[in-house]
């Protein structure tokens, strides 16, 4: 039997008390590493923090708010023993065209992906610097990191920003063994997306199947979601990945959606 791929290191995951988030979280603890939840729902972190049981820790954190990243990321390095891993994955969508759009939706959009990213990768990436033994960074983009849907204007904007966010991590983490990647997955059926479905299908006069066929599949190879799974899957290769050889990279996982 081969050893646990994450063996002794720790991981911090945002958005861990739900969706794509939460099935990392499970993934890194299933291959041995101590995860910390963060989450601004504190409830769904501690379920999930205690279903996984000694090793996993929940975190209160608001990824948009610097002194509560701050303050988590120092609790969780104090409760795991350092860092080696971030997922900076929280995450929110809001649909209206840009014409439409409140420049308080827009920033509190922007908070969430843009500002979450920067907090958290900065925050982590002090710590791996100061324990000199590496690290991975991953950030959790999306296809909309690389193309342009309507009504999605601010986290369109905010997912290519995170692609070059996590470029320049890749250069600057380099000299520390730092790596930096993106994972842009395309439609995964969490709680974000199932909100969606009954809205566009108001906005647009169609059934909710017609949605999901056409709106949300209608581009991918074979009409099919991507799941949870899968992108656990490309975000634990990217974490147990050995060597600066990927770093800077963005990897679509969306069946076909977006072929680059
Ligand atoms: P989800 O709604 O299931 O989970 C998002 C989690 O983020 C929730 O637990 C929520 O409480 C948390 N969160 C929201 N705001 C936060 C904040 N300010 N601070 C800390 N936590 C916060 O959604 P999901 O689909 O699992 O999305 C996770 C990530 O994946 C997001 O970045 C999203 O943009 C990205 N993504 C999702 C899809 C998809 O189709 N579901 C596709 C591409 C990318």
């Amino acid at each position: 039997m081969s050893p646990p791929r994450l063996d002794g290191k720790a991981a911090i995951v945002t958005g861990a008390a739900s969706g794509i988030g939460e099935a990392i979280a499970r993934a890194f603890a299933g291959e041995g590493a101590r995860v910390c939840i963060a989450d601004v729902d504190v409830a769904g972190a501690e379920r999930v923090a205690r279903d996984l049981g000694a090793g996993a820790v929940a975190q209160a954190m608001d990824v948009s708010d610097e002194s509560s990243v701050e303050q988590g990321v120092t609790r969780a390095v104090e409760r795991l023993g350092g860092v080696d891993v971030l997922v900076s994955n929280a995450g929110l969508q809001h649909l209206d065209p840009i014409a439409e759009v409140s420049f308080a939706d827009w920033r509190r959009i922007l908070g969430v992906h843009l500002d979450g990213g920067f907090l958290t990768a900065r925050a982590c990436l002090r710590r791996m610097i100061a324990q000199q033994r590496g690290g991975a960074l991953i950030l959790m983009g999306s296809v909309h990191a690389k193309e342009a849907s309507v009504e999605k204007g601010p986290y369109v904007a905010a997912k290519h920003g995170l692609l070059g966010l996590t470029r320049v991590l890749a250069k600057e983490g380099a000299p520390h063994g730092v790596r930096a990647n993106l994972i842009c997955p395309g439609f995964v059926r969490t709680p974000l997306v199932e909100r969606q479905i009954p809205q566009i299908a108001r906005e647009r006069g169609l059934s909710e199947a017609a949605v999901v066929r056409d709106v949300m599949l209608g581009t991918t190879v074979d009409g099919e979601f991507t799941t949870v799974a899968d992108v656990a899957a490309v975000a634990l290769f990217l974490a147990a990945f050995a060597s600066n050889a990927l770093t800077g990279q963005s990897i679509v996982v969306s069946h076909g959606w977006h072929m680059q």
